[in-house]
């Protein structure tokens, strides 16, 4: 490649631009204005929920929820081990400990019986935790008929990480709509950007009040600064939404494209022995956000560390997957239910560069350095 070929690079229309050139000729150029409203209104319509906070990140929006449900040191919170970190750090910010569950393999996402059999065990002990974080890995939900059931019958709130997944569904419900509350992200690499950017999502009018109550410095009404309570500065530019209102215009192209992508990877390397690609089942709709193989060594007769130095040595990047938050360093003393399902994907599994901006001929060279590395092993 001449040009480096980025995992998941912003893609652009150009009429992002003439958006925010008409957010700055209106002067609100701060945390107020009638783009960030009007970008709450576009997700809200979209998701048909009731209420959405635009707000400066994903990881904002998930500490803000955790903040309103009080979890605070003696909490525990489940969460997904399979995941980037900011599903969790938000849960060790508050001073609370993960749990962390592992996948399973329909959907590489948390493992709905694992969750069941470590709420059955908290209750038999008296206790219960302070919420669940599920994360929607790579675009697709996790099995929300099955997880919103669960955490109804032990009473724990279900907080939803879609911050990968926006225009994905599950069983026809749309991504970040699931349980109490769910969040997304706007960040560069996601399907959808505002350079930085995230949003809480939910029916619960309270959550959002208290959460733009505490993103906004809790500021009570008074003409003087007055606080009862410490809050936080979380709130979206309105220039950045009006970005935001922009780019999601263009939400379902960039969900075909994506789509498009994985089907054409799995076209030029499906047929290749010990290459497996991510599943979709059949209640899941996924925005393919990354296309994520799976490489079987023994079959493939290489590993994917010898795929991934192969796409780098020609100036393509690929990741490989989440490394799981129950190996990490820093969570080294956290419990974790299961495992070998998240291990076994981490060790076997390769992002491939998965932008919706690619070409087909940047993709069939991709397809080609991978093809060429069956059997280099041996
Ligand atoms: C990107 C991402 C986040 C964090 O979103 P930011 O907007 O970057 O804070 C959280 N969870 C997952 C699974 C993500 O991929």
């Amino acid at each position: 490649m001449s040009e480096r070929l980025y995992l998941s690079p912003p893609h652009m229309d150009g009429d992002e631009i003439e958006s925010i050139r008409e957010a700055f000729d209106s002067n609100w150029i701060t945390s107020l204005g009638p783009a960030l409203e009007g970008f709450e209104r576009d997700i809200e319509d979209r998701l048909g929920c009731r209420h959405a906070l635009a707000l400066s990140s994903g990881t904002a929006a998930l500490h803000l929820a955790l903040h309103h449900l009080g979890v605070g040191p003696g909490s525990t919170v489940l969460c997904s081990s399979l995941t980037f970190i900011a599903s969790a750090s938000p849960i060790v910010q508050l001073g609370a400990s993960p749990v962390f569950i592992d996948s399973e393999s329909s959907s590489w996402n948390m493992d709905p019986d694992l969750l069941a059999a470590e709420l059955e065990e908290s209750a038999r002990k008296g206790q219960r935790p302070a919420a669940v974080v599920v994360a929607d890995i790579f675009g697709q939900c996790a099995d929300y008929g099955r997880i919103e059931r669960i955490c109804r019958i032990h009473e724990v709130p279900l907080l939803t990480d879609a911050a990968e997944a926006l225009g994905a569904r599950c069983r026809d419900q749309p991504a970040g709509t699931f349980g109490l509350c769910g969040i997304l992200s706007f960040n560069g690499n996601k399907i959808v950007t505002t350079s930085g950017g995230g949003m809480l999502i939910s029916d619960d009018g309270e959550l959002i009040n208290h959460a733009r109550h505490l993103a906004t410095q809790a500021r009570d009404p008074a003409p003087h600064y007055q606080h009862t309570e410490v809050g936080y500065n979380y709130r979206l530019s309105n220039l950045l939404a009006a970005m935001g209102r922009a780019q999601l215009g263009h939400l379902d192209d960039r969900v075909m494209r994506r789509r498009g992508v994985f089907d054409r990877y799995q076209a030029g390397l499906g047929s290749l022995p010990g290459i497996g690609f991510m599943p979709e089942p059949e209640w899941s709709f996924s925005n393919r956000w990354l296309t994520c193989v799976t490489v079987d060594e023994g079959m493939f007769g290489a590993d994917r560390e010898v795929i991934r130095n192969s796409l780098e040595a020609r100036n393509a990047e690929a990741r490989p997957i989440w490394k799981p938050l129950h190996m990490q360093p820093v969570f080294e003393e956290c419990r974790v239910v299961g495992g070998a399902m998240a291990e076994k994907l981490f060790r076997d599994g390769l992002c491939l560069p998965s932008g919706s901006s690619m070409t087909p001929a940047q993709q069939a060279q991709v397809i080609e350095i991978v093809r060429n590395c069956a059997g280099s092993d041996v």
